[in-house]
């Protein structure tokens, strides 16, 4: 099967770049895809930018023009439930867009024409997810990281949740407006994002099997950590690695 590997960052997906073998780069639409093989597997390698459109745009090109079967998203977000800590990582059930808003027309956050306000991830890959990335934390997990950096992100033994994810357009990051919001209208999401939820409505549409899997970077409000950078290159590129990994063998 072939499959798609997909980030926002360039930062997140350069070790699985570095490692895989690469027979093509493809420059699309100002991508890059990187098409090869990773752990004895056919795919397709890319980095999306930020946003829906980046996402929906990139999601589209891997499907329609390299033909892919599947489509794993990783990257970070912003924990909302109180149950989230730095470094927890969230596989997608629903994926709504905490931006959508067509009313009076449709019911707010409804996805116009699709009769509904978010998207399912199918069973089959959330499952798959959730069981490899739990043998991920309970396997000796913190060997895999350099020991002083899980203590600056306060990293111990990390949790696996399945659950909701909202994307939108926006970098939530105040414990008003937009947060509140989401906590009030849409009270099953667990973090905030800018892409799984476009990836997953070109996924819906495509009728393509995706999972979006998030790791925790911050927790989407007036204290999201300063070390942004460092927590990408450090902490999140190496979770997305070993998952990615575990996912393909
Ligand atoms: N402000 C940071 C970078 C933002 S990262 C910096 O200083 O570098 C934005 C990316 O991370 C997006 O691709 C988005 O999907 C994800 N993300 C992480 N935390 C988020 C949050 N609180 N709100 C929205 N997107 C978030």
């Amino acid at each position: 099967m072939k499959t798609a590997i997909m980030s926002a960052m360039y930062e997140e997906l350069n070790r699985i770049t570095k490692q895989m073998n690469i027979s093509r780069k493809t420059k699309i639409g100002n991508r890059t895809y990187y098409e090869g093989e990773f752990c004895g597997q056919e795919v397709v390698v890319v980095f999306s930018h930020w946003g829906k459109v980046a996402a929906a745009l990139t999601a589209t090109t891997l499907i329609t023009r390299f033909g892919v079967e599947k489509i794993i998203f990783t990257g970070v977000a912003g924990g909302i439930s109180p149950d989230l800590r730095i470094g927890d990582i969230v596989v997608s059930r629903n994926l709504y867009q905490h931006d959508m808003d067509s009313s009076p027309i449709f019911p707010r956050y409804e996805i116009p024409l699709l009769k509904n306000n978010h998207i399912e991830t199918p069973e089959t890959e959330i499952d798959k997810a959730f069981n490899i990335i739990k043998d991920f934390i309970n396997e000796d997990f913190s060997r895999n990281f350099p020991a002083e950096e899980l203590e600056r992100f306060h990293i111990t033994k990390p949790q696996v949740i399945v659950g909701d994810i909202a994307s939108g357009d926006e970098f939530v990051s105040e414990t008003s407006g937009t947060r509140q919001r989401i906590i009030n209208d849409l009270p099953t999401v667990l973090c905030v994002e800018m892409e799984g939820a476009a990836v997953a409505q070109v996924c819906h549409d495509f009728d393509i099997p995706f999972v979006v899997i998030r790791i925790i970077s911050d927790s989407a409000n007036d204290d999201a950590h300063i070390d942004f950078p460092r927590f990408i290159e450090n902490i999140a590129s190496i979770y997305s690695e070993k998952i990615v990994e575990k996912l393909l063998f």
